[in-house]
């Protein structure tokens, strides 16, 4: 059997040689007193990146969506969201268990926000009645749509509808830098439609852990209290937040590279590579554990998102050959 292409997830990465070399380097502080030079770089800069006043270091991007959705809802309250959103899916309650937050949701073509869906669902404050809708999630770009990017002006809109209402919106951008390279869409843009955003540096960019929480400084202060209630109050983490201003430097624009290597992959499944929008190419086969089986044996490690569904994620530990050599073997086992 040949050697391994893992394309089970953007996860996988390992810290480059280069990057390691950043973390041995990062000075550091202790980041609970606010005294750590390399953590608060790093949040300060990604704020700015996307317009915002302020940001949170966080050791997942599931609590960096924790930490915003409820900087937004309070328990009792809800958060309307697509019907496959990474934290109504992949969070395990989370936003139930810790927030005391309920969900309704709407199935969006391609993972998208739907205004008409989300109107009717829209609850304002109805006294003793009804859940209030305090805030509305959108996902760019999206996980289980298969790396779907949401058009700007789809979530411009929302934007302007949100405010007239006065509900909150809340943007899981874990992979708003694959929906900025694949678009040309500035990171400030995507930040304007948001109140609150998470963004992740442990996927396509290749840091080995990190997410931020990222908004108002009124919300990142409270946030930080909230974090350290969770035991997510980190000391000298600025080894980590070295890693991801290095992968910010160097891993930012080399994206485009994992989306061709996506559409390659696309083309071998017998998909159309235009409907591949950034890194992830979601199957459908009839028998999906076998598929990955019979990848498996090939050589090609993939997943499956649902009994009939195979997801495939290209990232920087996936080399042109790479991604060639699993085309080659997608092509022969299809
Ligand atoms: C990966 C991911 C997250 C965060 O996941 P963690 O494993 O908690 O870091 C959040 N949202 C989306 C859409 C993701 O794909």
């Amino acid at each position: 059997m040949s050697e391994l292409v893992d394309l089970r997830s953007d996860t996988l990465t390992r810290p480059t040689e280069a990057m390691r070399a950043a973390m041995a380097r990062a000075e550091v502080g202790d980041d609970v007193y606010g005294e750590d030079p390399t953590v608060l770089e790093l949040e300060e800069r990604v704020a700015g990146l996307f317009g915002h006043e302020a940001a949170l270091f966080t050791p997942t991007g599931s609590m960096a969506n924790v930490l915003a959705v409820g900087s937004l809802v309070a328990p009792g309250q809800e958060v309307l969201c697509e019907s496959s959103a990474h934290i109504a899916r992949a969070e395990l309650g989370a936003h139930a268990a810790i927030g005391g937050i309920t969900m309704r949701t709407w199935t969006g073509h391609r993972g998208r926000p739907d205004l008409a869906a989300i109107r009717s669902l829209f609850a304002p404050d109805m006294g003793p009645f009804f859940v209030r809708t305090a805030a509305v999630a959108v996902e760019n770009t999206h996980n289980f749509a298969g790396g779907a990017v949401t058009p700007l002006e789809q979530l411009q809109e929302l934007r302007e509808w949100a405010t007239g209402v006065g509900t909150g919106v809340h943007l899981d951008g874990a992979r708003i830098w694959n929906a900025h390279v694949a678009t040309d869409t500035p990171l400030a843009e995507y930040g304007a439609i948001a109140d609150v955003l998470a963004v992740c540096l442990s996927k396509g960019l290749g840091a080995p852990i990190g997410s931020l929480m990222v908004g108002s400084r009124d919300a990142v202060d409270e946030a930080r209290v909230r974090r350290k209630r969770m035991g997510g109050g980190m000391r000298q983490v600025g080894i980590l937040a070295a890693a991801g201003l290095h992968a910010l430097d160097h891993h930012l624009e080399r994206l485009a590279e994992d989306h061709a290597h996506a559409r390659l992959l696309a083309e071998a499944c017998g998909l159309d590579p235009e409907t591949v929008d950034s890194n992830i190419v979601v199957v459908e086969r009839h028998d999906a554990p076998a598929y990955v089986a019979a990848a498996a044996e090939h050589g090609v490690r993939i997943a499956t998102v649902g009994p009939t569904a195979v997801r495939m994620v290209t990232h920087l530990d996936v080399s042109r050959e790479d991604a060639e050599r699993a085309a080659q073997v997608l092509t022969k086992i299809s």
